[in-house]
């Protein structure tokens, strides 16, 4: 198993983790959580960079809880050709039906505030973009599969997934992700997530 970085390491927002495992020959990939980098234009650029691997290639994404540091990139993700399933607990699936549309709406309010200031002459620097719309955030929410605290599913031959109550927020948890890789006895690994408050 190897597993990458790419957010929240060094910082606090856009925790991303790429994870890929071998299977009955194959290479597999599979992300826990997209989070959002927060924090003006530089955060922005950081959005918008783009991924080290192609997102159809990509297996699932397993999401630790709503907040959207770590729920938020999910739109573009799916926009750039991911359209696997997510899986997070039921509670945080309704949370981001409020939290995702919420955070388009609110880049395209920004959008068109700059817009409007940059008409009247009074906008300096770069102007914001909207990483995603409202619409995509619906064709998204099609590719949530909710897993409930304590239940173990199979996610593919050789991968079982676990959520335990994280006490973060809301639905947040815990992820216990069993791996049995080719020639190699099952190992465990476990994402926290964000813990407590
Ligand atoms: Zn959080």
């Amino acid at each position: 198993m190897k597993i990458q970085f790419l957010g929240a390491a060094g910082e606090v927002t856009g925790s991303r983790h790429a994870v890929e495992v071998n299977l009955a020959g194959k290479t597999r990939h599979f992300m826990v959580d997209y989070g959002m980098f927060q924090g003006g234009r530089k955060a922005t650029n950081k959005n918008l960079e783009p991924l080290p691997f192609s997102p159809k290639e990509l297996d699932f994404v397993i999401l630790t809880h709503a907040h959207i540091d770590h729920s938020g990139l999910l739109p573009r993700l799916c926009a750039q050709g991911f359209n696997g399933p997510i899986y997070c607990t039921s509670a945080t699936y309704e949370l981001l039906k409020i939290l995702l549309l919420d955070s388009a709406h609110l880049q395209r309010a920004d959008v068109e505030r700059a817009e409007r200031k940059q008409k009247a002459g009074k906008w300096r620097g770069e102007m914001p973009v909207a990483l995603y719309s409202r619409e995509g955030v619906e064709m998204t929410l099609t590719q949530f599969e909710v897993v409930e605290y304590g239940q173990q599913i199979e996610l593919m031959p050789g991968i079982h997934l676990e959520f335990r109550n994280a006490g973060h927020m809301l639905g947040s948890a815990i992820a216990v992700i069993d791996v049995a890789e080719d020639g190699s006895q099952s190992k465990r690994y476990v994402f926290s997530g964000a813990i407590l408050g």
